[in-house]
């Protein structure tokens, strides 16, 4: 059965005070939503694409896919109010039978071996999300008071979440609450467990100028690297 994955570019993309929403700005003339959907590419040459995209952003894909001369069939799905609605909205899109990934558009440093991973252990188990541990202490900020939280208990969550697509799909037909803030929080209120893989410490999710600078220089010694 064929392989999905969803590429979530819905959001605004304006955090970060630029012009152009994140996702489109370019790195090593390229945009990062080209980067990201090539790390899939080399995956599986022959995976689904759906790109969830505010309507607002088409002009900046169709400049992004001629820039690159990107050429994969992509089918499109409308961004929605919140990072749920636009799933629902790609889910709808999916025509796959098999497994279906869940990835933000503005991750594109991740490793074809950690969507692999993702991949493969969704289809032994049903789902699969990769995470990393904390490396530094945490605090639980209250006002001007904190206390310390164990962090060995705690680790950070990143994309592409795979669930088999008759997982994702019944769980997803519900309806929103705030506490959806990625897939497996949707897919775990559904009764089903959720399994944890190796993420990757790369696998930045570009968010913050900064985290633009780091990735710029990251992904550009990804596509020529040192010999
Ligand atoms: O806003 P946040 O950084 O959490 O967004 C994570 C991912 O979800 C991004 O790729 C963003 O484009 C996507 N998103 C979306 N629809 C929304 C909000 C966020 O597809 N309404």
């Amino acid at each position: 059965m064929r392989n999905s994955v969803i590429i979530v570019a819905g959001g605004s993309g304006t955090r970060m005070g630029a012009d152009i929403p994140k996702q489109f700005l370019q790195i090593d003339n390229k945009a990062i939503i080209i980067h990201t959907i090539e790390k899939f590419i080399a995956f599986d040459p022959k995976i689904e694409i759906v790109l969830v995209l505010n309507e607002s952003f088409s002009d900046f894909w169709k400049k992004a896919v001629s820039d690159a001369a990107f050429d994969y069939p992509v089918s499109i799905a409308k961004g929605g109010v919140t990072r749920f609605h636009s799933v629902k909205n790609g889910i709808e899109m999916v025509s796959g039978a098999g497994l279906i990934g869940v990835h933000d558009a503005v991750r594109p440093l991740i490793s074809v071996d950690c969507i692999k991973r993702s991949y493969d252990t969704a289809l032994r188990f049903g789902t699969a999300i990769p995470c990393i541990p904390l490396k530094e202490s945490v605090r639980q900020i209250n006002g001007r008071m904190s206390k310390p939280l164990d962090r060995s208990g705690i680790q950070l969550v990143q994309t592409p979440q795979v669930f088999k697509a008759e997982i994702l799909r019944n769980s997803y037909n519900t309806d929103f609450t705030d506490q959806f803030t990625d897939d497996a929080s949707v897919v775990e209120k559904a009764g089903f467990p959720i399994n944890i893989v190796p993420g990757d410490e790369f696998n930045m999710k570009i968010t913050t100028r900064e985290d633009l600078e780091i990735a710029t220089l990251l992904l550009t010694r990804q596509t020529h690297p040192l010999h």
